[in-house]
Formats: structure tokens, sequence, C-alpha cells
């Protein structure tokens, strides 16, 4: 049984129907948003403000900028940038002229820029003067013909505080540096081009807005294909389920990363679509981010457990006013319960967890804000998105309640990975998309993750989800995190083990920790091994990098 569309008692009438969604390019919510609301704000950054005219007229500057230098529709742009208002301006100047997005994690190494060009064909790139170097080495290995630079300009003094030491570790170098003639910089594309608005012919239902690369944490990166029409669809089924957000008053906080799907349509798309004003948050820093909501106020929150966990646990928290924030929908990882519970007290406003991956553009489920929410659940599939349980083996769709692939179907669903036709024949069946999560459906529609189908752990021929352990460890009143893996065992095939961070002074010994497991697990899920830790490897979203863990484990197994 898929669901039978439960999510229509959670929502008022309007949002209960089918959804309508402008056949429009992606560029239309910023343009309606500019003619309704020119003089309200875009975009807050460090202390100085963005109007949407401002930004409109920007994009428009920036896009006849590309246009002038030789970018045509279709053309893949890289956009390499923290979440800084040139990241904004780059992604609709692209967009206007037509061209595809290409987003890129300034955190990446040579080797995983090399791969993403290449494998995109991308030509022009927008970075900053801080990854210079980096993106310059890799020029002659990539097809890369357009380097456009820009410098964080009047933030430079704070920015650099908070941003060198990133670059420094990837790098190892003092990346303040001198360019050379091949470099382009930002406000020169958008200073000496024209304010007119510029109408690429975009199809929105066949044009590739977006190039978004994922599998970096699980294997090779693959660029997944969305449509204009794929993320307008998550932006309006996003704005039906937060049906009490108001038209040109929110404020939202951007600490997601833009360069991910997730805060690109969460925070950006839909952002831009209601008129709010966008909050961008450069780094996730706890402190700055207090600071950040003490000053700017924002009224929504999307986030990852990670961000949560960070707010609630910081020591000088009571100094700080969380109250204007609203709603929250956590995503991309499980959100623990005592998490959702204290944020909210302390917040006064909703967390809710959602669920959704790239692929999907990014959001396919989430557990009503206003309406019955249930922990431990990913909620119900948002509107005009169907979802079903599928058994591994046969393919078939499983019964209420038991364990399966879980798939999805709806119009934010992506057209197929970039280039790679057999990816895209293994994970889209008519139209099915095959998460690769595993999980199961209650009686009342609302569904559950247990965990990814490849992080399963087999012990001893028995099925274990890291996920449940995590939960479990996470319980210990002296843990603040955990990472649970498979090892290798003579006897079972594979064991478990658990990486552990502490809250800070606080602590738990192995023997704690085992008599804890042992009260709350079956004697095989309970982990055999321990190694504590003072952080775990995250992506920029929060993610814990499990595959990392399992490398270093293995190396250092080998090495012994
Ligand atoms: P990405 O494509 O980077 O957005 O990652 C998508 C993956 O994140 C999904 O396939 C899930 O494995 C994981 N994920 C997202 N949201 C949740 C959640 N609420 N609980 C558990 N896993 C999640």
């Amino acid at each position: 049984m898929s669901n039978a569309k439960p999510w229509i008692a959670n929502y008022p009438p309007e949002t209960a129907a089918s959804l309508e969604y402008p056949r429009v390019p992606l560029t239309h919510f910023l343009e309606q948003s500019a003619a309704t609301y020119p003089d309200h704000y875009a975009i807050y950054f460090m202390g100085k403000r963005m109007t949407y005219r401002e930004l409109l007229h920007f994009s428009y500057q920036f896009a006849n900028g590309l246009i002038k230098r030789g970018v045509k529709k279709g053309d893949r742009v890289a956009i390499m940038l923290p979440n800084i208002p040139q990241a904004v301006i780059s992604y609709y100047g692209a967009l206007f002229a037509g061209a595809t997005v290409v987003m890129t994690n300034p955190l990446y190494t040579e080797r995983e820029i090399i791969h993403q060009l290449n494998d995109s064909g991308t030509e022009t790139i927008i970075t900053l003067d801080l990854l210079y170097k980096r993106v310059t080495s890799v020029r002659s290995s990539t097809p890369l013909k357009r380097l456009i630079i820009t410098s964080i300009g009047d933030y430079l003094p704070f920015i650099k505080k908070m941003l060198y030491p990133l670059v420094q570790k990837k790098d190892g170098h003092n990346p303040q540096v001198t360019y050379g003639s091949d470099v382009e910089p930002f406000l020169s594309v958008v200073k000496e081009s024209a304010i007119i608005p510029v109408k690429a012919e975009i199809d929105p239902e066949h044009d590739i807005a977006l190039l978004q690369y994922t599998g970096g944490t699980t294997g090779v990166a693959k660029g997944v294909m969305l449509t204009h029409a794929n993320l307008i669809a998550n932006a309006v089924q996003c704005r039906a389920v937060m049906y009490k957000l108001k038209m040109g008053s929110e404020r939202i906080l951007g600490v997601l990363p833009l360069f991910h799907v997730y805060g690109m349509t969460t925070v950006m798309n839909k952002g831009i679509s209601i008129a709010g004003e966008i909050i961008l948050v450069p780094k996730f820093d706890v402190k700055l981010i207090l600071d950040v909501i003490n000053k700017t106020k924002p009224t929504l929150f999307p986030g990852a457990p990670t961000m949560y966990i960070g707010l609630i646990n910081h020591p000088d928290l009571q100094k700080y006013d969380l109250s204007s924030i609203e709603a929250c929908v956590s995503g991309s990882a499980p959100l623990p319960v005592e998490v959702q519970n204290k944020f909210e007290e302390l917040t006064g406003g909703k967390l809710v967890e959602g669920y959704g991956l790239t692929e999907a553009s990014p959001v396919t489920h989430s557990n009503p804000i206003w309406g019955k929410r249930i922990s431990g659940s990913i909620g119900l599939p948002w509107p005009d998105t169907d979802s079903r349980i599928m058994d591994l083996s046969t393919g078939e769709e499983v019964p209420v309640g038991e364990i399966g692939e879980l798939a999805v179907k709806g119009p934010q669903v992506m057209v197929g990975y970039w280039n790679r036709p057999e990816d895209t024949a293994a994970v889209l069946k008519d139209g099915w998309l095959l998460t690769g999560d595993m999980g199961y459906m209650d009686e009342h529609g609302y569904f559950y993750i247990v965990d990814r189908k490849k992080d399963m752990i087999i012990a001893g021929g028995f099925n274990i989800y890291p996920r449940e352990v995590e939960e479990v460890l996470f319980e210990h009143p002296a843990v603040q995190e955990a990472a649970v893996i498979g090892v290798p065992d003579p006897y079972r095939g594979e064991t478990v083990k658990a990486f552990v961070v502490f809250k800070q002074n606080m602590q738990a010994d192995e023997q704690e920790l085992e008599k804890h497991c042992r009260e709350r697990l079956a004697a095989y899920k309970i982990p055999r091994q321990y190694e504590f830790r003072t952080e775990l490897p995250k992506t920029m979203v929060g993610k814990v990098l499990r595959r990392q863990l399992q490398e270093e484990d293995k190396k250092r197994r080998e090495e012994q």
C-alpha cells in the first residue's frame, strides 16, 4: 500500500488539493518578489543588507556579463563559494543567462574539483580569492576557460579570520596571492554590464537548471540533473507545507550551505519565492550563529541535526534570545528526540524532522509543522509526492510495518544522472526513484528511515542498522555524538564498532556504555569496540562520514 495522502488531514484545504506549479524558469521567483517587494530586504550578510531590487539588478548585470563573455544557454557554470551575497547573484545571473549551474563545494580538494569540472564539462567558474590557488592549479586538467574571482571586500578582515584556517588546512599555504591575467574580477563582470532583463528561452520541464554532484560520501560523484520545473516544484511544495508563512515578512537563517541542494531549496529558492530576507552565514560556527540570531531575529531556520545539537549545548546559551524562531525543518540525518524537545523549549517554535535526497531536489517527506507529528519518523510524503517501501529482492511493495527500500515519485524527482544512463536506470524505474534508504511505513502513513542500504551491518547473519545503535548511545547522558560502523570479525563476519564524542566535561568508559547498550539492545547489536574522539568527520550539512571512519579504521588495522 502506498500512502493514501494522509497529509491532507494535516494541512488546510488549499494545500490539500494538488498544488499548482507555474511553468516558468526558476528566476521567475526573483523577478516576481522584486516586482512586488522591491524595497524589502533580500539578503543580510554580516551587518549589511541588499534589497530585492538590488539583487535583481545585480543578477541581470551578472547575466549580461556572462553572456558578453561567451556563456550560452545550457553551458555549465560552476559556483564555488560559501554563503555570501555573491553566491546568490552568481546563481541567479547564471540562470538568467540560461546556463546550468554546477554547485561546487569550496572545501573540495584538487582531485574532486578536476572530477567535477571534467565530468560536467564546465568552462566557467566563479570562486573566491581565497580559493584562487587551488582552482588555478587544476586549470590545465579541466575544460575551464573563464575564471571569475570575488573577494569578500568590506567583510574581509572578519571573514579572513574565519575562512583562512579552513583554506590553509586544505592547501597548506597562505591563500593570499596575486592573480594572473587569466582572471576576471566579479565586480567588473557586474559593474560593466547593463541592467537589462535577460530572457533566455527556457523550457522549464526539460532545461537543466542545476547539475548537483552527489555520491561524494559514498562513491564516485555523479551529476544529478534537476530541471527548472523540479526546483520550482520543491519550493512550491515547501511553501504549501509551511502554509503559515507570510509573503514578504519572513527571515530565513541561511546556515545550510547554498552549494548543497538542501540549503539551495529551503533557504534560497523557497526564501526568494516568499520574498523573505535571507540571512547568510558563511560558516557553521555556533557562537557566530547565536550572535546572528540575536541580531537579526530569524523566523525560519532550516538545518541539520548537528546544527541544533551545537546550539543547545553551547555553554552561554542563556545569554541569547532564540524566541524569534517559529519553524525549523531538520533534514539530512536523523533528528534525536531530546534535541527536538530541548530546541522547541528554548525557542518556543517548532522543529520537525524531514527527509530528502539530492535526486529529489531534495525534500520528499516531513512531519507536519503544525499538525500531528511523530518523533523518530521522517513524517508524511509532501504534497503530490508518492512514497512506498519496496522489497529488495523482488522489487514488490511490502506490507505496512515491514522494512524495505524507500521509493518516491513526484514532480521534484530528477530526470537522471548527467551522462550516466546506466546509473540512472538503476535508480529510476517508471518514474519511481529508489532512494537507497531502508525504512518502513506505519499504519497511519508515516514513514521511518532505519538506515542507508549500504551502511547495514551483517553480524552472524543478523541485520544491524547503525542508526538504531547510535540512537541508544545518544541516550546516554554523557554522549554528545555517536557513529557506528561494521568492522571485520572472524566469527560473525562483521561486528559493531562505535565512535563516541562526549559532552564537554563529561565522560563514560567502555564498561558503562556497554551496560547502557545491553539494557536497550539485543546482544548482537551491542558495540564490541569503541573509539573515543573529540569530533566526528562530517559533510558540510552535518552528515557523519561513516565511510571516512571505515577507511580510517581499515588503514589502522592494516598498519597493525
Ligand atoms: P544528500 O543527497 O546529500 O542530500 O543525502 C541524502 C541522504 O541523506 C538520504 O538518502 C538519507 O540517507 C540521508 N537523510 C536525509 N534525511 C534524513 C533523515 N531525516 N534521517 C535519516 N537519513 C536522512
